[in-house]
């Protein structure tokens, strides 16, 4: 089904600017006039599992946009998808997607130079659990999905509380999710933000949920989190997810 793009936010944010003064958006962004706000490609497609929390998503992430200094087109056409039009953004985040999306050499292509010429990357949940056949896509996202042992309350650790995508969060949450293991841990290659606490879910080991970490000149995060549509209206997930699209756009 071809899903045409849908863009939000930028009437609030120009109503935001047109004060003249810097000023706090509700979402904690500092606008700053005659700034652009940030523009982020939000992708939902899916070619394996389709999650039920992706239409919460759109809404959420479209809301924090207006509220927090960038703008989202939600788009699941994957042909719109090329080395141009991902000209007029500065963030492209794989949300929910799944299975092997079928993207030409080009298109691929398009999308590593996007990043590693210094534009953002973001993935969240089964972001991980897409494209297992390019490897480039691999390196982008950090590690690729292994299985989900655990759905239920657990403990998440913040690893790094002065990352952006961290602040504020405090050490610690209790979060219930279906918790994703993966097929290598990423940690040699990442900055871990997050890990599950083995513990809180009976378990050993070392287990990643969050990271972030350079991509040529660009920036790279993925976020483990995000199975259930309470997961995505839950403050404490929009807050991650909104200081890593800023993170990845260097503001
Ligand atoms: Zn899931």
């Amino acid at each position: 089904m071809r899903t045409g793009i849908l863009l939000t936010g930028v009437a609030l944010l120009l109503a935001a600017c047109s004060s003249g003064q810097p000023a706090t958006a509700p979402g904690g962004a500092i606008v700053v006039p005659g700034q652009q706000p940030i523009r982020v490609l939000m992708l939902t497609a899916t070619a394996g599992f389709r999650h039920d929390s992706i239409p919460v998503a759109r809404d959420v992430i479209a809301s924090l946009g207006a509220g927090g200094g960038f703008t989202v087109a939600v788009t699941e056409d994957l042909p719109s998808i090329t080395a141009s039009s991902l000209a007029s953004y500065d963030v492209i985040f794989f949300a929910l997607t799944s299975g092997e999306l079928a993207f030409s050499a080009d298109q691929k292509a398009a999308i590593v130079s996007f990043v590693s010429g210094g534009k953002g990357f973001l993935g969240v949940h089964s972001a991980s659990d897409t494209l297992y056949e390019w490897a480039d896509y691999g390196r982008l996202v950090g590690a690729y999905f292994k299985e989900h042992p655990w759905t239920r309350q657990g403990t998440v650790v913040v690893e790094d509380a002065s990352h952006p995508a961290t602040a504020g969060l405090g050490d610690r949450f209790a979060l219930t999710e279906e918790f994703y293991t993966f097929r290598e841990n990423p940690r040699p290659r990442v900055q871990v933000l997050l890990r599950l606490d083995a513990d809180s879910v009976g378990a050993a080991g070392d287990f990643p949920l969050a990271w972030a970490q350079s991509f040529g000149a660009g920036r790279a995060y993925y976020n483990a989190l995000g199975h259930f549509p309470e997961t995505w209206r839950d403050a404490r997930f929009q807050r991650q997810v909104a200081g890593a699209i800023r993170w990845a756009a260097r503001r």
